[in-house]
């Protein structure tokens, strides 16, 4: 088993190059269970930009969380050996290519036994690791927290942009749309045919409305009916209020707390999750302490968490 994060008690926690939990940086992840991955990419992007400057932030905010999680109960570098493999090269000029990269990095990560843990990056970058999954796992359940739908079949005359994954996922067999959930939703929508897409796929929407209704174990009791079998995680950073985490390029008011948002990922723990990211953090429009990259960061830790109660794989 690779070293778990370098000991705090004898090397200061904001020192050496970041990695994520200050994690050993192992581009060959042979013998890993999990690698961490990230995608600094947002030539998706149509509101404001910045996530390509997502995952060193993350990193570095990572540095102090500790090994134990006690709300999840437990250690997940003693369950699996955990590695930070860097970053994709992704060619911030080029979407097809950078998309590309994507899916051959995540490929490499696959087919050495490894779960990709992503931090983004866009939301766009979901489509080519999904890709990467797909090929292994089959048609996969999805668990998305969003404010938005992300269904969108385009922008500007092109397909594939930071709201367009999870049609094309779907339309790709990627995804088995009867075991894909969105939480969260309320960006605003062009109409109710907006919902079209999700009726005739049978994709179960839970609004924001609904998810403050049900709380957070009405939440997770759907998404555990749901996303049964082999399933990925996207934690879009804008489901949570942007009191909570302003630093993403399209905050919408009313969303969860970032309590609920740790709580629901904690629900998570035992299904079956080949892979997840957390996308869409804008370091340049953070708040002060940076709150929105600590946020992620947690969010990955609480990922890692549950995927270490999963299945072994
Ligand atoms: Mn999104
Ligand atoms: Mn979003």
């Amino acid at each position: 088993m690779p070293d778990g994060p370098r000991d705090a008690f004898r090397s200061p926690r904001f020192s050496q190059p970041p990695t994520f939990m200050r994690l050993p940086y192992r581009p060959d992840v042979s013998g890993a269970n999990v690698a961490i991955l990230g995608v600094p990419f947002d030539g998706g992007t149509t509101n404001r930009p910045g996530t390509r400057l997502g995952p060193r932030e993350i990193r570095v905010q990572s540095s102090l969380i500790r090994p134990y999680n006690y709300f999840q109960k437990v250690a997940p570098f003693e369950e699996l050996a955990v590695v930070d493999a860097g970053d994709v090269d992704a060619s911030p000029i080029n979407l097809a290519r950078a998309y590309a990269a994507i899916e051959v990095r995540v490929s490499e990560i696959v087919a050495a036994g490894a779960r990709p843990l992503v931090a983004g990056g866009d939301h766009g970058i979901s489509l080519p690791i999904l890709r990467a999954l797909a090929r292994r796992h089959g048609p996969l359940g999805l668990v998305q927290f969003d404010a938005h739908v992300d269904t969108w079949e385009g922008d500007f005359g092109d397909q594939h942009f930071h709201g367009s994954a999870f049609y094309y996922a779907i339309e790709e067999g990627l995804v088995d749309p009867r075991r894909f959930v969105q939480v969260g939703i309320r960006g605003p929508m062009y109409g109710e045919a907006d919902f079209d897409f999700h009726r005739a796929k049978g994709i179960t929407v839970l609004d924001i409305g609904q998810v403050h209704a049900a709380g957070v174990a009405g939440v997770v009791e759907v998404v555990r009916r749901v996303a049964s079998g082999p399933a990925y995680v996207t934690f879009d950073i804008d489901a949570v209020d942007p009191a909570f985490a302003p630093g993403t390029g399209t905050p919408e008011p009313g969303g969860l707390t970032s309590h609920q948002s740790l709580e629901l990922v904690r629900g998570l723990a035992g299904l079956d999750i080949v892979g997840a990211d957390v996308v869409e953090v804008s370091p340049p429009f953070d708040g002060p302490g940076q709150i929105t990259a600590v946020l992620a960061s947690n969010l990955l830790f609480e990922l890692l968490s549950a995927m270490a109660r999963g299945s072994v794989r």
